[in-house]
């Protein structure tokens, strides 16, 4: 049995990131994986400037409150001033140039008009309400690294650095399909001996919620030469294949001997619960290879095997460099007597005290633990825990892009 810890280095040893990369403009970029570390072309903000609707002074004419200076210029954001005159004050709005010569701006709100011009009833310190050119980005500076999901914030960022596009790898393809004779679509009658396939819309959800493009082959009956040949129709147009289903030794799971006969695979038994076999190979095809996971069918564990190990192989995919989930030491409000021997990711949530308690049925099959969870708590191997015990958890937020 490999550690949890092995099983994913092994995993993502494995994976190299899809080389293709195209330039984007900013409006289609966002959630894209960023390929090359880009650089501002301009000091942001470029000039210095007001932050405030107010007059810009120097302080030097106001040191006490209550002066009146003339107003000498007006000055509205998108043009610029002349310099400053000493004793007089200039008009000015948010975001405009602060004119030469002025080193504050006094807020409109401690000013009023007077006979001769403006008093001004504050003393400013110098720098006072001044943004100065380039003192959130100087000009050159690497303002994103590559290997990031690109966030709104990072597209703000490219575009106040004056960056038209962004270069990003291209979407990883993923094909999917689902072993069993048992499953039926939701919306069609449920014969005796039927199940709802539910693992084929959590894998079509959790894949293109991570931005890949998904082709869905649906099920495929439980014979050999079907899923031979689902093998190779998904590799033909994918990186990846993942499956659900079909992964344990019985009669009926035909995706090992399938996996072997057009490629290569390696069947793990990996100490954690849920989710003890992953089958990890490839599947040949005319230009190369597609990669190939096979998830067990339990739905839980398919979701859980998905969000621990198959969400880091696609991220490596994708080009992301930090692949691992941030996870927060929290107070067990449970109790957890018998732990099991491998490693369990139990689902759990945090209430209203930060601490964190646990749904009743942690069975395999329980989706329902799931949607009332927002995170796991990965217990170590063997490891009881006691109501009041720090427990690390990763909310689902961290599993699910
Ligand atoms: P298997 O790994 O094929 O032995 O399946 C293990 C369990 O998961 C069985 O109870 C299956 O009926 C169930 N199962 C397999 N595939 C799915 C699916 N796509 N949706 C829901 N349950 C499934
Ligand atoms: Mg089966």
């Amino acid at each position: 049995m490999l550690t949890f810890e092995q099983a994913l280095e092994k995993l993502l040893a494995a994976a190299q990131p899809v080389e293709e990369v195209r330039l984007l403009p900013l409006t289609a970029a966002a959630g894209r994986i960023l390929a090359l570390a880009q650089q501002s072309t301009a000091a942001v903000p470029p000039l210095d400037n007001s932050a405030m609707d107010g007059y810009a002074v120097r302080t030097a004419d106001v040191t006490a409150a209550g002066v009146c200076l003339p107003v000498s210029q007006r000055i509205p954001a998108g043009t610029v001033g002349t310099t400053l005159q000493p004793g007089t004050a200039a008009r000015i709005f948010t975001g405009a140039p602060v004119p030469a010569g002025a080193d504050a701006v006094v807020m409109q709100e401690l000013c009023e008009h007077g006979e001769h011009g403006v008093v001004i009833n504050h003393v400013p310190r110098p720098e006072e309400n001044i943004r100065r050119a380039g003192e959130d980005i100087a000009v050159g500076a690497e303002i994103l690294k590559p290997g990031i999901k690109l966030r709104p914030q990072d597209i703000a960022q490219a575009a106040s650095a004056g960056l038209p596009e962004l270069p990003v790898y291209r979407r990883v393809r993923v094909g999917v399909f689902f072993t069993g004779d048992e499953l039926v679509q939701p919306g069609e009658p449920l014969p005796p001996g039927a199940i709802y396939n539910s693992n084929r819309y959590a894998l079509r959800a959790l894949l293109e919620g991570m931005g890949c493009e998904v082709r869905d082959l649906g099920t495929v009956p439980d014979n050999l030469d079907a899923t031979r040949d689902a093998l190779r129709r998904a590799a033909a147009d994918n990186d990846l294949i993942v499956t659900s289903g079909g992964v344990s030794v019985g009669e009926e799971d035909h995706v090992k001997p399938a996996v072997e006969a057009e490629g290569r695979l390696d069947m793990w038994k990996i100490a954690i619960k849920p989710g003890k076999p992953l089958a990890f190979g490839e599947v040949r095809k005319a230009d190369g290879k597609a990669w190939f996971i096979g998830l067990p069918g339990n739905p839980v564990s398919a979701i859980v095997t998905f969000m621990i190990m198959v969400r880091p192989f696609v991220l490596r995919l994708q080009g992301v460099s930090d692949v691992t989930p941030r996870a927060f030491d929290l107070r067990a409000d449970f109790d957890w007597p018998r732990p099991d021997v491998r490693a369990e990711f139990l689902r759990g949530r945090i209430n209203e005290q930060g601490g964190v308690e646990l749904y009743p049925n942690q069975g395999s099959g329980v989706v329902t633990s799931l949607c009332w969870g927002d995170g796991l708590v990965m217990n170590p191997p063997a490891q009881a825990v006691k109501p009041g015990d720090r427990v690390r958890f990763v909310p689902f937020a961290e599993l699910l892009s």
